[in-house]
């Protein structure tokens, strides 16, 4: 089979199956939707995953800065601590004991140092002026002074009433006499400020924040800064204080914005980090290819499935063009009936099938008689007339499916009567004589000139005659008979008799 044969086929077949087509070509068009689609779940989850991959990393480093601090922080209390604990330290005046503790200069996050009596009063410090302050009210003096195992205890934001009321967080360890009693506290204070530029250094999109937080709920430092104090206490806080580290994505309670939270927790502290880029600045480039991707996607599926339908339907149309086509090189103009290809075709199947089927074939040959004189009598157009009623009355006595009529050429037609014996096709014959011979056919309102027919008939079985062509001859001989019999008369090949009924 060459190639374009094999097209030409899947073109018929693509046009008689018109639906079945556009549906598969929709079906293409949607997977090319569907491929786009998880293509671009893909990318965003790939830019959140990012996302929380370099968030993680910039929380590692803040949580990292803060502990340090902590720790050093830490380290210079217990310094101080221990060095308050020698004998000929507390035995040396003031000023010289001030010289010796807070000699080093502190760390540039450390907005205070120094330490209290047991009731809180401040003996020495640095970094400021040196009154005589009382802290006994602090939560970390009243921390300390009831329990001797704290450690080192961070506070609570408090205003540094030493630095004119700026917020500030305090790290501290209690001071034990040497019989254990309590006999006050070393206290290191770092401005809330310190965290601020601690966060201010990092950058987390034009939407994103940074904070840091106590467990409690308040807000140490947070860029960009709150208007106001804020305490956090909704649900997605909650989440924060009950896990070491996490990542979620949520909608802010401050300002409505989404942001993917990225949070862990200072080791040891109350406080958490938080670094939360907003979710319209890391989808921000995947969106624009999102639009991109989607926007060609679907318009490609689109023209497909439009370029399909079309197709289906211009195949469609062709494909009943070229039957309609058929159908007219296979169909007489005049009488609407079969033409001679068509019986050649139809009369070769025949008898193929009465020789596998061992039935029997019957022709009838009809001529119109003297049709020449009618023609010259009344005009060739009334003898178009006559043959339209002739080929009318014909079809009328063959009704059996199966049979076939057709316009053999002129005035002649041909009745191919398969599975029918020669009795039941010569009463056939004479009825469709009778019936002309009467002038008046069947259901015709209007009478044409009157004319008569002869018809040849021949019956066909298996081995007799032996080929196609001997049996058409018999049937075309039979009508000769009959013209010369006188006309108007049916005579049939092997009849015995020649019957003029
Ligand atoms: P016979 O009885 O021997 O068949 O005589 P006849 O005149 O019918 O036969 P002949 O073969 O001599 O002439 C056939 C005529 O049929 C010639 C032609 O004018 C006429 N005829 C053939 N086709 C048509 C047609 O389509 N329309 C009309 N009106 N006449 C046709
Ligand atoms: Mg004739
Ligand atoms: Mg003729």
């Amino acid at each position: 089979m060459s190639v374009s044969t094999s097209t030409g086929k899947l073109a018929a077949w693509a046009g008689r199956h018109l639906l079945i087509v556009g549906i598969l070509g929709t079906l293409m068009a949607l997977g090319v939707m569907a491929i786009s689609t998880a293509t671009l779940l893909a990318a965003r989850n790939e830019a959140v995953e990012h996302a929380h991959e370099t968030s993680r990393n910039v929380t590692a480093v803040l949580v990292s800065n803060i502990a340090r601090t902590f720790e050093t922080s830490d380290n210079s209390l217990r310094t101080l601590i221990a060095a308050l604990s020698k004998p000929a330290v507390q035995n040396l005046d003031p000023k010289s004991r001030h010289d010796l503790l807070f000699d080093d200069t502190p760390a540039e996050y450390f907005t205070g140092m120094g330490f209290t009596d047991s009731q809180g009063q401040l003996i020495d410090g640095c970094c400021g002026r040196t009154h005589h302050w009382n802290f006994s009210d602090r939560d970390y003096f009243t921390v300390h002074r009831q329990s001797a195992n704290v450690g080192l205890y961070l506070s609570a934001v408090y205003r540094a009433r030493s630095r004119g009321g700026v917020e500030a967080i305090a790290l501290s360890r209690r001071i034990n006499r040497g019989d254990g009693s309590f006999g006050g506290v070393a206290v290191v204070a770092i401005d809330l400020d310190y965290f601020t530029q601690l966060l201010s250094r990092l950058d987390v999109g034009p939407h994103g924040v940074t904070a840091i937080v106590r467990v409690d709920g308040t807000v140490l430092a947070r860029n960009p800064p709150l208007t106001k104090a804020q305490l956090l206490t909704s649900s997605n806080f909650k989440r924060m204080v009950n896990q070491d580290s996490g990542f979620y994505a949520a909608r802010s309670s401050i300002d409505g914005i989404v942001r993917l939270y990225t949070f862990q927790r200072v080791p040891g502290t109350p406080l958490i980090a938080v670094v939360a880029p907003a979710e319209s600045d890391v989808l921000a480039g995947s969106r624009r290819m999102s639009w991109m991707v989607g926007i060609s996607a679907a318009f490609i599926s689109a023209a497909f499935c439009a370029v399909v339908w079309l197709l289906a339907f211009s195949l469609r149309a062709h494909v009943k063009a070229q039957a309609l086509l058929t159908e007219l090189t296979r169909t007489d103009a005049l009488t609407g009936l079969k033409n001679r290809r068509a019986l050649d075709e139809f009369l070769a199947l025949e008898w193929a099938r009465l020789h596998r089927n061992d039935s029997c074939l019957s022709l009838l040959f009809i001529d119109a008689d003297n049709f020449k004189q009618y023609n010259d009598r009344h005009g060739h157009a009334q003898g178009d007339i006559a043959l339209k009623r002739l080929s009318a009355c014909i079809k009328r006595h063959v009704r059996r499916l199966g049979d076939l009529t057709a316009r053999y050429g002129g005035e002649e037609f041909v009745v191919a009567l398969p599975d029918t014996d020669e009795a039941a096709a010569m009463r056939i014959a004479e009825a469709i004589r009778c019936e002309v011979e009467s002038g008046r056919p069947h259901g015709s309102s209007a009478a044409v000139p009157p004319f008569t027919v002869s018809i040849g008939g021949a019956t066909g079985r298996r081995g007799s005659p032996s080929t196609l062509a001997e049996l058409t001859n018999s049937a075309d001989s039979a009508l000769y008979a009959a013209k010369r019999h006188g006309r108007n008369t049916v005579v049939f090949a092997n009849a015995v008799a020649t019957e003029r009924l």
